[in-house]
């Protein structure tokens, strides 16, 4: 069993928990506090607002240890935790705002503007859909695409299929880091469950891989 945790500050991190407590062998745990981190072996870090995710964690003294925990523990970003797992955040307001790094990429917040606040996108996306019959149903809301990617270790495992407003289609919407996966889109409002299982499976090997290690 592995225990995944949804940080739990303000956003959409009820549908998350919805959508693991539907798979087999997932704890899902509501993360609030720092003590919480110690419990879980997974994290994912809903949507909602990036700066206002931030201002909460740091208030009640969970920002640190949120950015020791993503240096080595897998975690999920969707939306605006993308946004906070970026080591570099463009369109963002005066003063710069806080986030917790790990992705090697740059992200551009609000990147449809206020014309396309929201759409639904097809995407095609690796380890997950397998052909163009199956696409994964994305739904972008406000959301920010990835604009440059850093280092040879970040994997592109998504773009855009078709142009969006002045956005091209090609630009990347999903990427995986080793432990770290972000997408620009939120798989938790739709039924569709298969990017969580991705992830679930993602924790599993590296929880498996540590266990070998420890026994040898
Ligand atoms: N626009 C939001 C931000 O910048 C992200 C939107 C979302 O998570 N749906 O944080």
């Amino acid at each position: 069993q592995v225990r995944v945790g949804v940080l739990a500050l303000q956003g959409a991190f009820l549908e998350h928990v919805n959508i693991l407590s539907r798979l087999p062998n997932v704890i899902a745990v509501l993360v609030r506090r720092k003590e919480h981190l110690s419990t879980i072996d997974a994290l994912i870090i809903p949507g909602g607002e990036s700066t206002t995710i931030a201002l909460v964690a740091e208030r009640s003294g969970l920002l640190n240890s949120l950015k020791d925990f993503v240096q080595t523990k897998p975690t999920w970003g969707t939306c605006a935790g993308l946004i906070l797992l970026a080591n570099e955040v463009h369109k963002t307001k005066k003063g710069g705002q806080k986030v917790l790094g790990g992705l090697d990429i740059a992200v551009n917040r609000n990147q449809f503007g206020s014309q396309i606040d929201s759409f639904e996108a097809p995407l095609n996306f690796a380890n997950v859909t397998t052909s163009d019959t199956d696409l994964f149903p994305a739904v972008f809301i406000r959301a920010p695409i990835i604009t440059s990617i850093n280092s040879s270790d970040v994997k592109v495992l998504a773009k855009l299929e078709h142009n969006v407003g002045q956005t091209d289609a090609s630009a990347v919407v999903a990427v995986q880091q080793g432990h770290l996966l972000g997408t620009a889109f939120h798989p938790e409002l739709t039924d569709d469950d298969r990017i969580h299982r991705y992830f679930v499976q993602i924790v599993t090997q590296i929880l498996n891989e540590k266990l070998k290690h420890a026994k040898t």
